[in-house]
């Protein structure tokens, strides 16, 4: 262009002429500079095209002013009124928890299982920290038998008293059958515990799914499960307790005594733990170690200082000992409600089905006499200890201190021992 202009330029003409210079030579800062003409090869690597050196100026500029998202306000609705029913009232804790209450209590198999009105601040409150349980929980270390020791017997379709191989015999001369169970008198569908049978500290051993008889033999009635229904309830002073709007017959089934089976290791750290809280849940599965052994270790108790060879003896079947113990504390059964008392009206018995399994067996309720509807249920949970304190913690009997550290009976009855247990574990069933 310059040029262009140059090679136009009239040098002729009179340079001081003012139009003419105005006209071809405006001021400097009128003219524009045309850009650099591109050039005519392709870009280089090294080109503009590829690096740009504005680069980082535009990405900061960018950076430092986003272009601002578009967004459609008025498809986001705005919720205003209602809020959710937390905030409009507080929840109401004790409706919930009589809502756990009533799903847990559902939740037992049998006839159903109520508490008396009375009771329910108390025992919705316990019942949050409590699971029911149907069949025994076997926690750590608790290993049943395998399947292949046990076998049933050759029946066939009802089991004959005199020769059915499932139940245990007398151990004199006379070698014959002992027959647990019998006919309630007045009513012929229900079998009921045989008046003699009560006298006698056995196993009960019934018929099980490896036996030739059927479903209906007279000799299967804890594996059919609780006939009655319950009612837990408050007593006062010892707590809950346990008792059955129906009538209950002499001899007849209640309940089993649930809870987790635990290794005696298990229990004995359950112990140390439950020891200040006084009561105790466990029960030693110890009923075929021998009839007297207690495998508490006496140096732990003043009490028994003055006992002999029975003592002794305990130590040894202690060593060989008693595998499992069951625990309801935390899980268990309507059945852990059934107090302790001097004059029981139930006794628990060992009832086993797997009869391989020296270790392993149901802890069964039966009435040992008539009971009339709402009668509190009681067993002795100590019924191999003998004489103790009278009601007040006089001393009578052979073995008559009281152990301090024991739990009081306020069982009430004329015979009170005036203590549950010397020790804190129960030792099972005698
Ligand atoms: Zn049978
Ligand atoms: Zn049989
Ligand atoms: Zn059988």
């Amino acid at each position: 262009m310059l040029q262009r202009l140059a090679s136009h330029c009239p040098f002729s003409l009179p340079f001081t002429h003012p139009r003419f210079f105005l006209s071809f030579y405006p001021p400097f800062h009128h003219r524009r500079l045309s850009k650099p003409t591109p050039p005519l090869q392709p870009p280089t690597a090294l080109s503009q095209t590829y690096y740009p050196t504005d680069a980082y100026q535009r990405k900061a500029i960018k950076g430092a002013y986003p272009k601002a998202k578009r967004v459609k306000r008025a498809d986001t609705p705005l919720v205003l009124g209602a809020p959710g029913p937390l905030l409009t009232r507080p929840p109401d804790v004790r409706q919930q928890t009589h809502q756990t209450m009533q799903r847990k209590l559902r939740a037992i198999r049998g006839p159903e299982v109520t508490y008396d009105p009375a009771a329910e601040p108390r025992l919705a409150d316990f019942i949050m920290n409590f699971e029911f349980v149907n069949t025994n929980p076997l926690r750590k270390g608790v290993v049943p038998v395998s399947e292949e020791f046990n076998a049933g017997c050759t029946c066939d379709g009802v089991c004959d008293e005199a020769t059915c191989l499932c139940l245990s015999k007398e151990e004199d001369e006379s070698n014959t059958n002992i027959v647990p169970y019998r006919r309630a008198p007045d009513d012929p569908h229900m079998m009921v515990l045989d008046p003699k049978f009560l006298t006698r500290k056995a196993m009960i051993y019934e018929c099980s799914d490896r036996c030739g008889c059927n479903a209906g033999c007279w000799n299967r009635v804890v594996q059919n499960g609780r006939t009655v229904r319950l009612e837990i309830f408050y007593t006062g002073d010892r707590g809950f307790g346990l008792r059955s709007p129906d009538r209950i017959r002499a001899g007849q089934f209640i309940d089993c005594y649930t809870g987790e089976v635990i290794t005696t290791a298990a229990a004995d750290l359950r112990e140390a733990i439950h020891t200040a809280h006084g009561t105790s849940y466990l029960f030693s599965l110890d009923f075929l170690n021998g009839q007297y052994e207690d495998y508490e270790e006496d140096a732990s108790s003043s009490s028994s200082d003055e006992d002999n060879d029975e003592d002794d003896q305990d130590d040894q079947v202690t060593e060989s000992g008693c595998k499992y113990v069951i625990d309801g504390r935390n899980f268990g059964g309507p059945t852990r409600f059934i107090n302790h008392s001097c004059n029981p009206n139930c006794r628990m018995i060992p009832v086993s089905r797997n009869h391989a399994d020296r270790d392993l067996y149901d802890l069964a309720f039966f009435a040992l006499r008539e009971i009339p509807p709402n009668t509190e249920l009681t067993f002795d949970y100590n019924p191999g200890s003998e004489g103790g304190g009278g009601v007040g913690g006089g001393v009578v009997g052979k073995n008559a201190k009281i152990d301090p550290s024991a739990v009081r009976c306020l069982c009430g009855e004329a015979n009170c021992r005036g203590q549950l247990w010397p020790n804190q574990r129960k030792k099972g069933v005698r």
